[in-house]
């Protein structure tokens, strides 16, 4: 199996809205198990299917140190939210940039498993963060997208340097 390619800023699929899923099949596991590889080798804690270029509600999440705690989340949704937190953030799809926004700090968030389970799990910490930020993706919406109007300045300005093109967050 390889590595999906990841797509990265401005690639208009990341402002895309994903499909729901309703198919619980092998080919379902088998981009989860290709997303999961993608991540691993990219080194990081969590990927979104439209940073792969699927537009569909699937993304992986594993925020242990061995990262040997996968977790797929099929159509997600936070059904709560609790608390604020600063959150230093960067993603595989804007490599380079780096800034702290707000998140919540818990989250309980609904899912199914890749047998089209109905899950429930309230998540804090570094697990919290991760999810909100992979759901954000589901939605077309960038980390970049809640910085202050001050620091989203700055943004720009890292972009125009990177010879990159702004793009604008998708209207909701
Ligand atoms: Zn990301």
């Amino acid at each position: 199996m390889d590595p999906f390619a990841i797509r990265t800023y401005p690639d208009e699929i990341l402002r895309a809205p994903c499909a729901e899923v309703t198919t619980f099949d092998s080919k379902l596991r088998s981009i989860v198990d290709q997303m999961a590889l993608t991540m691993r080798i990219e080194r990081g804690i969590g990927l979104a299917a439209p940073q792969v270029g699927i537009s569909k509600l699937i993304a992986v999440v594993d925020v242990s140190e061995e990262g040997d705690a996968l977790l797929a989340l099929v159509n997600p949704k936070i059904i709560s939210k609790a608390g604020k937190v600063p959150s230093e953030e960067g993603c595989l799809s804007i490599p380079g940039y780096r800034d702290t926004i707000s998140r919540a700090k818990e989250i309980v968030v609904q899912f199914q498993d890749l047998e089209g389970k109905q899950l429930e799990i309230k998540a804090d910490a570094l697990m919290s963060i991760c999810i909100q930020h992979e759901i954000d993706h589901l939605h077309g919406v960038l980390f970049v997208d809640h910085l202050s109007r001050l620091k989203r300045e700055l943004f720009k300005r890292w972009l125009r340097k990177e010879g990159l093109e702004f793009s604008p967050p998708a209207a909701r």
